[in-house]
């Protein structure tokens, strides 16, 4: 299976058809059907490795002030205790069992558009937000395995996310820093410079800027670990948003 990590933005794309949209669901079309979807999102984000390993996970709604269709959607796909359980076993950290969260909006947003049928097994592992890039990027290596039993690993948060300077009013923009940000992530992940991804914070004013808080950044790390050299790359949905946001994606296969 190809591992995947996508921009997910704003909650109002879930019920929006746009360019960004219109991608997932391309991308979906395009890749093998996964046996099982493992989720990383920005919003699960915890201290400590947490996975769920319901059987019936329940939606999230984990936003604030949307207009009332957005709570309106479920995504009842089954859980898969069987990968979780296999799950927890690859991860050679302190990890728990967790079934207190569901799927969340980092990740319904873009499964609706890309597997709307619902019908593949789908569980979350939680974003550590108390470990260091490297422990991310290593869970991603240790569940690579699982690509060759059909499992879709795939990270959902924004390379570039920092909600206190975003601009409403702009559209599909990026201030500078947000999009040299982004676009150093970008070189490094077609270079196959990890160990400078995992160092972003060397970049100094723009990765403070870029990363204020590492929730939506850490995602990435673990399809980054779960790559491999020869993986084709596409990079996708290479914009700014809102100017202090980007929504690229990168699919590996
Ligand atoms: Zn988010």
């Amino acid at each position: 299976m190809p591992v995947l990590f996508v921009g997910h933005g704003s909650p109002l794309n879930a019920i929006e058809d746009n360019e960004y949209t219109k991608n997932w669901q391309a991308i979906a079309a395009r890749i093998p059907r996964p046996e099982v979807i493992i989720a990383v999102s920005a919003h699960w984000y915890s201290k400590g490795t947490h996975i769920m390993n319901d059987a019936a996970p329940p939606t999230i709604y984990d936003m604030y002030g949307f207009p009332d269709e957005l709570y309106e959607v479920v995504y009842d796909a089954p859980g898969s205790p069987e990968f979780a359980e296999t799950s927890k076993e690859l991860i050679s950290r302190e990890s728990v069992f967790d079934d207190s969260w569901g799927i969340d909006h980092g990740s319904w947003s873009v499964l609706v558009h890309m597997y709307p049928d619902r019908d593949i097994p789908v569980f979350q592992i939680s974003v550590d937000g108390t470990a260091a890039p490297e422990e991310h990027y290593k869970i991603g290596q240790e569940l690579k395995a699982l690509r060759e039993q059909g499992a879709l690993i795939l990270g959902s948060g924004n390379v570039t996310h920092n909600l206190r300077l975003i601009n409403w009013n702009i559209g599909s923009v990026g201030f500078d820093w947000a999009t040299d940000f982004d676009d150093f992530i970008c070189q490094s992940i077609l270079n196959h410079k990890h160990q400078d991804i995992l160092n972003y914070k060397e970049l100094g004013e723009i990765a403070k800027l870029a990363v204020p808080t590492p929730d939506h950044f850490y995602p990435l790390l673990y399809p980054l670990g779960a790559s491999d050299p020869e993986d084709k790359i596409t990079v996708f949905n290479q914009k700014g948003e809102m100017g202090s946001m980007t929504m690229t994606g990168y699919l590996w296969e």
